[in-house]
């Protein structure tokens, strides 16, 4: 049985593990680079250590029957070490392994008949000529927020000098002029039992999420895409735990995968306050090996809204939070990370009552913006 779950990194995502953990009476032990992360807070032990550490995670393994993630910038080579020699991994490296390179991503989605952009690698004038402008360049790892992600309306627009990068580090993409952009958290257990949470629209600035909208706004047509993607991916990789899948929504109402999170995502974070199984409490049911929580809403809805850093919070950061606390069912999450701007702080989700639906999502989302952004 499994008492303590080893955790690679301890950012937020980690940190909102804490209240499943306690929940089903699990401990949690994290690898992560600072005593000033998040989760450090609420882990019965830490180790501090990149993420990509693993002679670091060996340590881990020593304190934890299993180990999961909330951050995929792993050596993946140097935990397969591990895994000959017996550790557990859930995800397991074999599920992960097509997944962090968004190349290798693209490639796998493709061979397993799901719908992605248009792709290939950076391989000189021919590729990109072939996809048109504007056209995606996305670095193959470690890209988040849209670091890594450049859209690039014209030739002479090139971020990077392009004799300066090398070519197979990088992807490119057709550029897709999505009505919108979809989200879905799905969960598969040991057993292979599927759990798939409500479908929901993200809205990026700046290629960061900002807002999440759970309204059931969309067609059976779409929901039925979505679910079927999540399906086919997670049975097909043998995926065992929770994961991100991000969508472009066409504007012909067909759905293309943009990218998939092989852990809890920001997308989901509503379910800690409108599900009856949080995203997070999830994980640790499939990780730890019990049956797979109800993924159904609570409510008849919420927003999401990120709190990101910047400039004018600085001062009067904590004005801005006390006075989002008194927003009629609001629930705020702030990270206790030091405050810098465009990073991710916190996040508040406001659920909805019985008769309010997308507009009023919207208006509550203009209020905490309101109040955050100013
Ligand atoms: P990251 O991994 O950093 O989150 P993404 O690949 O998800 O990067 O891109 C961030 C955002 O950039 C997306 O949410 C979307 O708004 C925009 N974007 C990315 N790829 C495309 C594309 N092919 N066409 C149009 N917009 C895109």
């Amino acid at each position: 049985m499994v008492k303590r779950v080893g955790v690679i990194g301890g950012g937020q995502l980690a940190w909102m593990m804490a209240d499943g953990a306690k929940k089903l009476g699990l401990e949690l032990v994290v690898q992560t680079p600072s005593g000033d992360d998040p989760a450090v807070a609420i882990a019965t032990y830490s180790i501090f250590a990149a993420i990509d550490d693993a002679t670091a995670t060996a340590q881990l393994a020593d304190r934890a029957e299993v180990i999961t993630f909330e951050n995929e910038f792993i050596d993946l080579i140097g935990l397969s070490h591990l895994a000959d020699r017996g550790v557990q991994f859930c995800p397991s490296l074999q599920a992960l392994t097509p997944l962090l390179d968004k190349f290798d991503q693209r490639s796998y989605l493709q061979q397993h008949g799901l719908p992605t952009p248009e792709f290939r690698l950076l391989q000189g004038s021919s590729g990109i000529a072939a996809l048109g402008f504007p056209v995606v360049l996305k670095a193959r790892r470690h890209g988040y927020d849209g670091k890594g992600t450049f859209i690039v309306r014209t030739p002479d627009a090139f971020p990077i000098p392009r004799d300066a990068i090398a070519p197979d580090q990088w992807l490119l993409e057709a550029f897709v002029p999505f009505q919108g952009e979809l989200a879905v958290m799905a969960a598969r257990s040991p057993k292979g039992e599927i759990a798939i949470y409500p479908v929901v629209e993200t809205q990026q600035v700046d290629q960061v999420c900002r807002r999440v909208f759970v309204t059931s706004d969309w067609s059976l047509e779409i929901v039925e895409q979505v679910n079927a993607i999540a399906r086919t991916l997670l049975t097909s990789l043998n995926f065992v735990g929770i994961m991100g899948i991000e969508f472009f929504l066409t504007p012909e109402g067909k759905v293309l995968v943009n990218e998939t999170a092989p852990r809890t995502h920001n997308s989901g974070h509503y379910s800690l306050d409108a599900c009856v199984t949080s995203q997070f409490e999830q994980q640790l049911r499939c990780v730890s090996n019990l049956p797979l929580g109800d993924p159904s809403l609570n409510c008849p809805g919420a927003v999401m809204i990120n709190l990101l850093g910047h400039e004018s919070m600085m001062q009067n950061g904590d004005d801005r939070r006390q006075t989002l606390t008194q927003i009629p069912n609001a629930h705020l999450y702030w990270y206790n990370k030091t405050p810098r701007p465009g990073r991710k702080l916190g996040h508040v989700t406001v659920t909805l009552e019985a008769g309010q639906g997308r507009a009023e999502a919207e208006e509550m989302g203009r209020s905490v913006e309101e109040i955050w952004y100013g």
